[in-house]
């Protein structure tokens, strides 16, 4: 709680740096039945968003399971005593039997190895999982012979620590895809923080008799270890009592939904208290809200509503989707996400705003997504950075987009200052009916910096200097439209 209400602190309306290697190598040790089955051996055991995993060959030399592995389905196949699990590579959605369950971190591949999720796979076989965070052990205990234990698969996971939130079984109607895990979460400084993996927007609700602020975070659950950091019962519920903090008593927590997805988070209060809603980050975002908001008749005040303005810059593409590839094959999706890392850093210096990125990494976001952001968050400004592309190699220049009428000043003063910034030829502010700056309702503007398909286009904007320009020019664009000096 104290290191996470610390690094809250740092996060707290920064951007959260692009957390790369999520796959930490952290030394994690197996026990199973008290014999340490990682010792002496060479395995990658890999704790991958805080999911222990481990060789699928672990799990039939060390637990006897049947193993089957199917090369062109990527297909993994564990067999004992009559149950089958079915798990495919870099899939959450596996099955038990017949029955879709989901998996917070889907088996990969790491140098021909296949890395399975040992404490699903253990719990399903009725093994006992416990996991010590501190000493980062897994214990597996087997059960013990059916004499005077008819069901030794019961369920429970050995003294209530670990929680029963492995897994969850998927309706139907259900998708596996795109689901975002909640990590964690905290109280401090009388802000509640939502640490997780995805791209769920919170809906953020006051309701009253008694005074309570609900957050239900949409297509959205928790993940394995949630439950080994806060009390979480095998239903999924469970909650933390609040005692320093006098406008909060308690946070109780669910997966309130399945149909669709849904975790709740329900703050009980003492009496009735404004709060400001903040999502910061993007693969690894941090929801935050913050209690301490100043005027109590004003209970829907969001991020820049304290004099500070709320800038929603948006990378264009994005993982898959690759944008434009430029002459000699350079990404879009790269320059994009360069620009916007660049110009957040620089707006961040200033102390006027709060910035939140769609994406500070290379992941895929769909349109719809990166307007939600900025319509949820009621951004004040949003701006979309890409590089253009055209089946003549000699179209060369700078172009900015906007499309509703209340977006064009701002398109005007942002192309002013980009076009001095790239230097190159000036093809004017123009009206596009690009989504993202269409169905968001705030000033939104869409910048093309250049023509990837120009060669001399694309060298220089590959540049540092380049790069460094048109991002001081989109603070000075930002600047001159919200008259801030
Ligand atoms: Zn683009």
């Amino acid at each position: 709680m104290k290191k996470f209400g610390f690094m809250l602190l740092l996060l707290l309306f920064v951007l959260v740096v692009p957390e790369h290697g999520q796959a930490a190598s952290i030394k994690n040790t197996i026990v199973l039945d008290g014999n340490d089955i990682t010792s002496g051996q060479n395995v990658p055991v890999e704790n991958v968003n805080s999911t222990v995993m481990v060789p699928l060959r672990m799990i039939a030399e060390n637990l006897g399971y049947q193993v089957g592995w199917d090369q062109s389905s990527k297909t993994v196949s564990i067999e004992q005593q009559g149950r089958i699990i079915k798990l495919v590579v870099d899939q959450t959605a596996a099955s038990v039997d017949d029955k879709t369950v989901i998996l917070t971190t889907a088996p990969l591949l790491r140098n021909n190895t296949t890395l399975v999720p040992i404490r699903f796979i253990g719990e399903q076989f009725g093994l006992t999982v416990e996991w010590d965070n501190t000493k980062k052990i897994v214990n597996l205990i087997t059960p013990q012979p059916p004499s005077d234990n008819s069901n030794p698969n019961d369920g429970t996971t050995g003294g209530g620590t670990t929680g029963g939130g492995t897994s969850v079984v998927v309706p139907e109607t259900g998708s596996a895809e795109n689901l975002t895990i909640v990590n964690g979460i905290s109280f401090s400084e009388n802000r509640f923080a939502i640490a997780m993996e995805g791209n769920a927007v919170p809906k953020v609700t006051v309701q009253k008799n008694p005074d309570r602020i609900v957050v239900d975070l949409p297509n959205a659950t928790f993940s394995d270890m949630f439950g080994s950091g806060q009390e979480l019962d095998p239903n999924l519920n469970g909650q933390m009592v609040v005692t320093d903090y006098p406008d909060v008593s308690k946070i109780r927590y669910s997966l309130y939904n399945t149909v669709p997805y849904t975790v709740r988070f329900v703050l009980d209060l003492n009496n009735p208290k404004n709060y400001n809603v903040s999502v910061t980050g993007d693969s690894t975002k941090l929801v935050v809200i913050d209690l301490n908001a100043a005027s109590p008749e004003d209970t829907t005040t969001q991020p820049g509503s304290s004099g500070r303005k709320l800038i929603v810059l948006d990378a264009g593409h994005g993982a898959k989707d690759s944008g434009a590839v430029g002459v000699t094959g350079k990404y879009e999706k790269n320059f994009n996400l360069a620009i916007v890392m660049k110009a957040a850093e620089l707006l961040k210096q200033e102390d006027k705003f709060d910035v939140v990125l769609t994406r500070s990494d290379d992941t895929f976001l769909e349109l719809k997504e990166r307007v939600a952001i900025a319509n949820n968050l009621k951004a004040d400004l949003f701006i979309s950075v890409h590089a253009n592309s055209s089946g003549s190699s000699s179209a060369s220049g700078t172009e900015t987009y906007y499309k509703r009428e209340a977006s064009k000043a701002l398109a005007k003063v942002m192309h002013k200052y980009l076009v001095q910034a790239t230097g190159l030829s000036d093809r004017g502010v123009r009206s596009g009916n690009f989504h993202v700056i269409r169905e968001t309702k705030m000033p939104a503007v869409l910048l093309e910096v250049g023509y990837l398909s120009n060669k001399k286009d694309e060298a220089l904007l590959f540049t540092e200097d380049l790069q460094n320009k048109v991002a001081a020019s989109m603070v000075s664009g930002i600047k001159e439209y919200l008259g801030i000096q």
